[in-house]
């Protein structure tokens, strides 16, 4: 069960606390024992350290930057990095399960670690299922080389800040923030917003628009180009004082006339675009963090009323039916969202049938809606005592508020998207 720690655990006394059982039992949902120990490897850190550390990040919205050195330590920051070149070798299902379990320990480590782990899932397996010419994939092998030894061998850390505050991170149109051609690279200028890891990650992997002299910007141009933070042209502005994920510090990265070599470039040209074309379970990578504060919120009250919360009195309350009623909602709610975003994330591939897109709106909308959902009958139920921020559901509850808000696949997106895509087929129209 999710432990509810409010205070650091002590190296010693780690190894004496009861392991919380996993997410997805690796039995009942016919996991491999590879997949199982990384998870494993993932819940053990959460609990005994993640967990403890959360309430200070929170309140200070600060980086977690302790716990990357952990991760980096535990060889997670490489969990998606092919095996040949030092990492766990990871598909893209281990990895939501994985980040599902930091997920019930500290939301902005997990939301934080997708964008990181995400710039090698996509510029690895994902871009291995992408069509390529020979030596195209040769250079983006080469490439993607350089990254990966910098993650794995310094614990370099990437992020992923795409928002701009207009159409683009939606899909609509094609990104602000320009790369011009020059020799040797680009040159980029543009604005992101809410950059999550900004001031702390080394490379920051932006979504930009390569832009000839005189030409028109087209999304089909769009470049995914690691820039380094120290590069000359970078800066961190404005302020991060959000309701919840207030560890992601999510501030806004300024581009003034960045060069960036070639090596940069996290997928060759026109790869990006057939990637959101072809592979949209690519956007689903948000989700998994949210399960976890799902869970975390459904563990806390079933631990709450049972008396067991540590730092509590042991005052139960589990014999009155309208406790026990909730807990009954909430459990079928939890049981409703992990169902149908397992299935999402197993069946993540390249060229997926009109059923699966829509399946995986439906989860994204379940995982990012549901979590809050089950966070707020938690805080209903539990009741006022419960609620304190010596505690940590309200930060579930918080943290839990921010995932319908993310782009390109927010709640209200999904449910466009799904309503569109089920009653027209592509080029139907009513006219
Ligand atoms: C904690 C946190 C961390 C984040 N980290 C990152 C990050 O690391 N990298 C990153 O790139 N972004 C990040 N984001 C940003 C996020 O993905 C969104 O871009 C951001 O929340 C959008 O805010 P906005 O007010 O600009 O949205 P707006 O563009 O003003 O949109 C508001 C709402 O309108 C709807 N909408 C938007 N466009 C359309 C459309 N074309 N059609 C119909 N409806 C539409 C959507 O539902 C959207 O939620 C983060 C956000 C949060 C809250």
């Amino acid at each position: 069960m999710t432990a509810p720690a409010t205070k650091p655990i002590s190296p010693a006394a780690r190894d004496h606390i009861e392991p919380d059982a996993p997410l997805f039992d690796p039995v009942a949902f016919r996991l491999g024992a590879e997949q199982a120990a990384i998870m494993a490897r993932a819940r053990h850190l959460g609990q005994t350290v993640f967990a403890g550390r959360a309430a200070a990040y929170d309140r200070d919205a600060r980086f977690p930057v302790e716990n990357y050195k952990d991760l980096h330590q535990a060889g997670l920051l490489g969990i998606a990095i092919p095996k040949s070149l030092g990492g766990l070798g990871a598909d893209y299902q281990t990895y939501a399960l994985t980040a599902a379990e930091i997920g019930r320990y500290c939301g902005a480590t997990a939301l934080t670690w997708n964008m990181h782990v995400c710039s090698t899932l996509w510029s690895g397996p994902l871009a291995d299922d992408l069509e390529m010419d020979d030596a195209t994939r040769a250079e983006h092998e080469r490439r993607r080389a350089v990254h990966y030894k910098r993650i794995i061998e310094d614990g370099a850390i990437y992020s992923q800040p795409f928002s701009e505050g207009g159409a683009a991170a939606a899909g609509g149109v094609a990104f602000g923030t320009e790369a011009k051609p020059v020799k040797g690279g680009w040159i980029v200028n543009g604005k992101k917003i809410f950059a999550s890891l900004s001031g702390h990650a080394d490379y920051y992997g932006v979504l930009c628009t390569e832009l000839a002299e005189g030409a028109k910007a087209s999304r089909r141009n769009t470049l995914y180009l690691a820039i380094a933070a120290k590069s000359e042209g970078v800066s961190v502005v404005g302020d991060w004082d959000p309701l919840g994920m207030r560890g992601t510090v999510s501030r806004t990265l300024i581009f003034k006339d960045v060069f960036v070599p070639e090596d940069g470039a996290l997928m060759p040209r026109g790869v990006y675009f057939k990637a959101a074309s072809s592979w949209p379970h690519m956007f689903l990578t948000l989700s998994p963090t949210y399960i976890g504060l799902a869970q975390a919120a459904y563990d806390f009250t079933v631990r709450y009323l049972r008396g067991e919360v540590p730092g509590t009195p042991p005052v139960k309350r589990r014999m009155y039916p309208t406790k026990q009623i909730a807990v009954a909602q909430m459990h079928i709610k939890l049981e409703q969202t992990k169902a149908i975003w397992f299935q999402a994330v197993t069946e993540a591939g390249p060229n997926p049938t009109k059923a699966q897109v829509l399946r995986a709106y439906a989860a994204q909308y379940s995982a990012m809606e549901g979590a809050n959902e089950i966070a707020t009958l938690a805080i209903r139920t539990c009741g006022g005592q419960a609620m304190l921020k010596s505690l940590p559901l309200e930060r579930i509850y918080r943290d839990s508020r921010c995932g319908s808000l993310m782009l390109p696949w927010t709640a209200e997106l999904c449910l466009d998207r799904i309503g569109r895509e089920a009653l027209y087929e592509p080029g139907e129209s009513d006219e």
